[in-house]
């Protein structure tokens, strides 16, 4: 995979910072975006952040359902979650940066979103189910925030 790029784990400080918002929506965006679902395909993941492979900005890229054999890439740059849903359900959340534990979190069902595209265009959506908590786990990672953080104490 000549365009995989190095996952960093725990304790690397890039995984505690709080990242910058994306300003340059230029072809290097574009590269890094297509870099980083090289390397989440590469690690098996269905989410990865920007500060995951080294860089403090605010994007990341998932695919939830490409397991599956439907691949749906999505490229999520400033993404701001404006509204939770009341119900809540507990999911077993695995992280590329903490390799071998995987954590209990209990996360809102469903979550609106607005991003921007690679493209800078604004975009905005509703998801339910595991993509919800996919989505609230990666813009965690982007401010520094770790699933377990958030992990039920037994
Ligand atoms: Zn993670």
């Amino acid at each position: 995979m000549g365009s995989a790029l190095e996952i960093r784990s725990l304790p690397d400080p890039v995984l505690r910072q709080v990242c910058t918002p994306v300003t340059d929506f230029g072809e290097p965006l574009a590269t890094l975006a297509r870099q980083m679902l090289d390397t989440m395909y590469a690690a098996t993941g269905r989410g990865l952040a920007a500060p995951q492979v080294g860089i403090a900005q605010r994007l990341f890229v998932m695919d939830v359902t490409w397991k599956e054999g439907t691949p749906a890439p999505m490229i999520l740059v400033n993404p701001v979650i404006s509204g939770r849903s009341d119900t809540l359900v507990t999911r077993e959340e695995g992280c590329l940066s903490i390799p071998v534990r995987t954590s209990l979190v209990t996360r809102p069902d469903r979550v609106w979103v607005s991003w921007r595209g690679v493209d800078g265009a604004q975009q905005e959506a509703d998801f339910s189910g595991f993509a919800a908590t996919c989505i609230q786990h990666e813009v965690d990672h982007l401010d520094g925030v770790l699933c377990i953080d958030r992990e039920e104490q037994a």
